[in-house]
């Protein structure tokens, strides 16, 4: 397939690309290593566009992948797990959260899916690669680490912004129709807040652009980091309890619980940035009350 053709106006990628595997092997001067051999398999009959577009597909599919789990321990109801639950009253049966489910599905398909085929040529002009080599591990994990930094600075004063009273009353109050969040509801909003809040996604690569798999890989973790922060469960042993400042799923049902007045908690993954432009003062004293009875 011809790679250098054109969609949209816009021609089809400029990087060096392979005809076979040993051809680059060749200009490398070393042997491909098995993820790049899968990859060269994978992505050299495919047009860029494709391989863009793919970001829907795993929307979908990681969205409901990752609920899942949440459904089973939510409908289970086990004592052992419910200690983990932040609103404990608040129960959530199969057909209120296959509700939240489609209406979230079908944001996706119907905002976000004409989104991603209309938007093709910006993966272009910010310089997301797509050929080999693949990028190594640390280049994956710094590029995602800056995603994440930009993105929660600039999503806390969206989310602030959205906070106003004509954006609460027209776009944001869908979001908040959880006062106890659930997996499912982390997507759960007006489809111009779903779009919205992609601007801040977008911005990181667009700064530090990378390879399409860390581009993907920023989307699906983005969305995995939200879904958790709205399961409704603070598991003490969850591994991003290590990770410094990281709000999680307390700090977040905390925004939710407020409500519509919610002038806290903003941040979407950090703590840093309501602790320093004021915003969690309410949750830290309400912490601080909860310990003295304890
Ligand atoms: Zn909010
Ligand atoms: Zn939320």
């Amino acid at each position: 397939m011809d790679r250098n053709r054109i969609i949209f106006g816009h021609p089809l990628p400029t990087m060096l690309h392979y005809q076979s595997i040993q051809e680059a092997e060749t200009s490398f001067g070393r042997n491909l290593t098995v993820a790049e051999k899968l990859w060269f398999s994978y992505s050299a009959n495919q047009p860029d566009y494709l391989l863009h577009c793919h970001n829907i597909l795993f929307l979908i599919l990681f969205y409901t992948i990752f609920t899942l789990p949440f459904m089973v321990v939510e409908l289970c109801g086990s004592k052992n797990i419910g200690k983990y639950k932040l609103q404990p009253n608040i129960k959530r049966s199969f057909s209120d959260m296959f509700k939240c489910y489609k209406a979230v599905v079908y944001s996706f398909i119907l905002a976000v899916g004409p989104l991603q085929v209309l938007s093709y040529p910006t993966i272009k002009w910010i310089g997301i690669r797509t050929g080999l080599p693949l990028p190594s591990g640390w280049e994956i994990f710094w590029q995602m680490l800056v995603y994440f930094l930009i993105e929660d600075y600039t999503n806390y004063w969206t989310h602030r912004l959205l906070h106003s009273k004509w954006a609460y009353e027209n776009i944001h109050h869908i979001h908040h129709e959880y006062t106890a969040p659930i997996a499912f509801a982390a997507s759960y909003a007006h489809w111009a807040e779903i779009l919205i809040l992609g601007v801040p996604s977008f911005l990181g690569p667009a700064i530090v652009p990378g390879h399409i798999i860390t581009y993907w890989s920023w989307f699906v973790m983005r969305h995995l980091e939200a879904i958790e922060t709205h399961c409704g469960y603070d598991f003490k042993w969850s591994p991003t309890k290590l990770i410094p400042f990281y709000g999680g799923a307390e700090y977040h049902d905390y925004h939710h619980y407020v409500g519509g007045q919610s002038q806290c908690n903003f941040a979407s993954v950090f703590t840093y940035c309501d602790y320093i432009y004021g915003t969690d003062k309410g949750y830290r004293y309400r912490k601080s009350i909860l310990k003295k009875q304890l």
